[in-house]
């Protein structure tokens, strides 16, 4: 029986199961024997019926997700932004002199908190994205971060201002892992800070092209401070960042006189009123994107239908790339990337071909299927020598 990450009861109800799926990040390199070898795995999402929080129980280990892992943030200028602006957001709010980072990528944080002049050290489980960290020449650890990790990161570092954590926090099949260690290397007065994917804007934009084998847990702050609270840690302040289309950036502290400010009880509020821990809110969710998945279908069939030969090609291999043409069934012939790691390769499941936006305007597309739709104005105005039709499939499908 399996058991809520938040809350340890057994009470789980089924949501929906879109597999057997390849994993979203599942690159391929494209020869038969990769084919031969590519697995493909089920993806039950659940609710909790105690807390609400939403969940895949199906963990596939994390050195087969992130071993090889090619998701380099610093390629995407969005993120690179981001960060940018985060680290100055935890500089103004908190001054630290030191900061810790799990799940640090290639160093997208870490870089302008260095040049910042504050002591830094993140920790990834990723062998070569680590390694493009440190060839940055950033203090970067490959690992697991956890007790054992924290400990031995103590001796030489000592206890930190800050542990921050960006879209690697809900990657975990045991957070708490996570919790302690920060219990471990967190100074007295020091601040806890988790950017995730935030159901409410699962929810709000229809965002199950997200709900892959990678992200595990689905929190929202009152889901995540059930956890929290588990490991002596409490909520003082959140709030809503614009990465990966709406992402919930909490702070927590082990320092029972610290006070949350007026943004807690604002956003449990708004929670509460949006149902969002509601297994009903979360069945009519389900109905939605069965109904978004048949219409994305028919519109394809359509085209096809009226001409067969019609050049359709997408653009942006990402994992919700693979959702889309996984659980809708498309195939183009090529799709276009701007991350260097994964063009030459193929898509999970489908196998479409993975190419630069320039090998993709040889092509002359009628239609470019926008997969990575959340970035569309970016893609837009890099790409203004397309004249054809953008097929944007989310929040609402559109033609542009
Ligand atoms: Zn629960």
């Amino acid at each position: 029986m399996s058991t809520c990450r938040a809350c340890l009861t057994d009470n789980l109800e089924l949501l929906f199961d879109l597999g057997p799926l390849p994993l979203a990040g599942g690159f391929l390199e494209p020869t038969q024997e990769a084919y031969r070898n590519e697995n493909k795995y089920p993806l039950p999402i659940h609710v909790c019926k105690k807390c609400g929080l939403v969940q895949t129980t199906y963990v596939i280990p994390s050195d087969t997700l992130f071993e090889n892992y090619l998701f380099s943030s610093s390629t995407i200028q969005f993120l690179v932004n981001h960060f940018r602006s985060y680290s100055k957001w935890l500089r103004d709010r908190y001054n630290p002199q030191s900061v810790i980072e799990f799940g640090c990528n290639d160093g997208v944080l870490l870089e302008p908190l260095k040049e910042m002049g504050i002591k830094t050290c993140g920790v990834d489980i990723s062998q070569n994205i680590t390694k493009i960290a440190r060839d940055r020449g950033l203090n970067a650890i490959t690992g697991y971060f956890n007790k054992d990790m924290a400990i031995e990161i103590r001796k030489t570092f000592g206890t930190t201002d800050i542990i921050t954590g960006s879209n690697a926090f809900p990657h975990n099949d045991n957070p708490g892992d996570i919790l302690e260690a920060a219990q471990e290397l967190l100074s007295s007065d020091g601040h806890l800070v988790l950017e995730m994917m935030y159901a409410g804007s699962l929810l709000e934009k229809l965002q199950w092209d997200s709900m892959y084998h990678e992200h595990l847990s689905y929190f929202c702050l009152t889901t995540l401070s059930t956890l929290l609270e588990r490991y002596g840690f409490h909520a003082v302040h959140a709030e809503i960042v614009p990465m990966h289309a709406g992402s919930l950036r909490v702070v927590a502290t082990l320092n029972t006189s610290e006070y949350h400010d007026s943004t807690i009880p604002e956003m449990l509020k708004q929670e509460y009123t949006n149902g969002l821990t509601e297994p009903a809110t979360w069945r009519k969710f389900t109905g939605k994107m069965h109904r978004q998945i048949t219409t994305t279908k028919k519109v394809f069939n359509d085209i096809r239908e009226s001409d067969y030969y019609i050049p359709i090609l997408a653009y942006g291999a990402s994992g919700r790339a693979s959702m889309w043409l996984n659980a809708c069934g498309l195939y183009f012939p090529m799709i276009a990337d701007e991350s260097p790691l994964r063009v030459g390769k193929v898509m999970p499941g489908t196998h479409c071909e993975i190419v630069t936006p320039q090998q993709l305007q040889k092509e002359d597309p009628e239609y470019i299927f926008v997969t990575a739709w959340n970035y569309f104005d970016q893609i837009r105005a890099n790409n203004s020598w397309f004249k054809g039709i953008w097929i944007v499939p989310a929040p609402e499908l559109r033609f542009v």
